[in-house]
């Protein structure tokens, strides 16, 4: 109604003076068609056509706001109508009243008054696009924000990357120190091969988003089938402007319209959230490994023997330990200094490393001393795996300058009986113990069963030295 006064206003003034004018040139034009000066420009004429002229602007302007002004008046009252609810829904954050099948208007008529009524509708779709947009990127963020493990915040912010895109397939890859693995996968099969892809590649220089093929052998396992997807959007996470890695979603058609500008929106979130998670890790990593030779140092390593005890317990799984020392490892140090010492303890680590399998478990347990955990293994499998390390390090030649250094090992075997529970620090304990019967008949050697005042079972021959 306020809106509409000052547009009715001029409307009127505009209709009457029209009337007027044309009220007062109407003399003037009827005597154009022949009627005598006498009786076209006398006061009488000229009053009563002055006064027809007022009445059809007056007549006119009644009409035009007849038709015109109610349905202003509706566009005002939805717009008004809107508004008060979009002020409430900000703060109640219920947005169902500003739904636009709710506040929509007809747009029935083809004038003007119809178009407002296109571009009003247009604008309130926008308006609810916007918010919906929004609300997706808030409980996406929010979602995320809150996860600091980082495979779990893969897992979660895939499922949601998923979802929002309508995605069948999906990947996040990250570089960490140099290397490129897969954080998360859904739906497809061999997602690491897309780290080795030309296409993927080809776009880390670029970092940004881009529509990708995906190499042959990763297709998109859907529950009855397995398909090529028809499209796949690779897009960037960043942080600071740095990319920490790609989101590789896939579908079987091509991807919405939205979807495109949705994604980087969302890889804002994203990128907060993996880069706390990384830091998180990092500071995880640190926390738990031993600086010289990068396995668990002794208060993770146990932790995690303590973890798998645990399980092999409620399992009824058998685990063994090995405790595994250096022979005469004091004279390294001596002849050749301690950084040669560092040299052969690294070396020591990973022959370890590499005589065993994933889940097992190596730890730094003191300075030369080393704790395998074997979750599965009983105690002959136990024996093989320490014969195998006892045999590499035995093997191995260690470069000091001009030198080529041979070290032996001891190492000492306990594993769980199965039939009493036992404790992470009295299976060390007897492994411990074992060592030290190892070196006491001799070095070079693993020995599984007895205790000191025990025959000792020597299951290696002992080298002389
Ligand atoms: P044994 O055969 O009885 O084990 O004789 P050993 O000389 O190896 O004796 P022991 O195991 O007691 O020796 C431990 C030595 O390991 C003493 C110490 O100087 C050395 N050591 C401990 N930590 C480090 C380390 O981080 N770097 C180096 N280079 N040496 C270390
Ligand atoms: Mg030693
Ligand atoms: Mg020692």
């Amino acid at each position: 109604m306020q809106i509409s006064k000052h547009v009715f206003r001029a409307l009127a003034l505009g209709m009457v003076s029209m009337g007027l004018v044309m009220g007062a040139a109407f003399p003037g034009f009827v005597m154009g068609f022949g009627i005598p000066k006498s009786t076209a420009l006398t006061p009488t004429f000229i009053t009563a056509t002055l006064i027809a002229g007022l009445v059809v602007g007056g007549l006119n302007f009644a009409l035009a706001s007849r038709i015109v002004r109610p349905r202003l008046k509706q566009l005002t009252a939805r717009m008004q109508q809107v508004r008060t609810a979009m002020q409430q829904a900000t703060f109640s954050g219920d947005w169902s009243a500003c739904n636009p099948s709710v506040c929509r208007l007809d747009e029935h008529d083809e004038d003007e008054l119809g178009a407002v009524a296109q571009s009003y509708n247009s604008l309130l779709y926008a308006l609810h696009e916007a918010h919906m947009v929004e609300g997706q990127i808030r409980e996406f963020t929010k979602t995320l924000s809150s996860k600091l493990d980082l495979h779990e915040l893969g897992d979660q912010a895939l499922t949601m990357l998923q979802a929002n895109a309508r995605a069948q397939g999906g990947a996040i890859v990250l570089e960490r120190q140099g290397e490129w693995t897969v954080l998360a996968s859904r739906g497809l099969s061999h997602p690491e091969q897309i780290l080795q892809s030309q296409a993927f590649i080809a776009n880390q220089g670029q970092a940004v988003q881009n529509r990708i093929t995906l190499p042959p052998g990763v297709t998109v396992d859907a529950i009855l089938s397995r398909f090529v997807p028809a499209d796949v959007l690779l897009t960037p996470i960043k942080n600071h402007g740095l990319v920490l890695g790609w989101v590789i979603l896939a579908s079987a058609s091509p991807f919405a319209e939205d979807v495109p500008r949705l994604l980087p929106l969302l890889m804002q979130g994203l990128g907060l959230a993996l880069n706390n998670a990384l830091l998180h890790d990092d500071l995880q990593r640190v926390a738990a490994l031993d600086p010289l030779t990068g396995i668990y140092n002794r208060r993770f390593g146990f932790k995690r023997l303590e973890e798998e005890l645990n399980r092999a317990d409620r399992n009824h799984t058998p685990l063994a330990v090995l405790m595994l020392d250096l022979d005469h490892f004091k004279r390294v140090n001596d002849t050749y200094g301690h950084l040669s010492g560092d040299k052969v303890l690294i070396r020591f680590a990973n022959l370890c490393r590499e005589s065993l399998r994933e889940g097992d478990v190596l730890l730094r347990y003191g300075g030369e001393e080393f704790v395998v955990v074997l979750p599965g293994a009983g105690l002959q499998d136990a024996r093989d795996v320490a014969e195998r390390i006892r045999f590499a390090i035995g093997q191995s030649k260690i470069n000091i300058g001009d030198q080529a250094l041979q070290v032996t090992s001891s190492i000492g075997i306990a594993a769980t009986s199965g039939q009493k529970p036992i404790t992470a620090e009295d299976l060390v304990a007897q492994a411990d113990m074992r060592l030290y019967m190892a070196k006491a008949t001799g070095r070079n050697k693993v020995v599984a069963e007895g205790s000191p005042d025990s025959k000792i079972d020597i299951t290696s021959q002992s080298a002389r030295n």
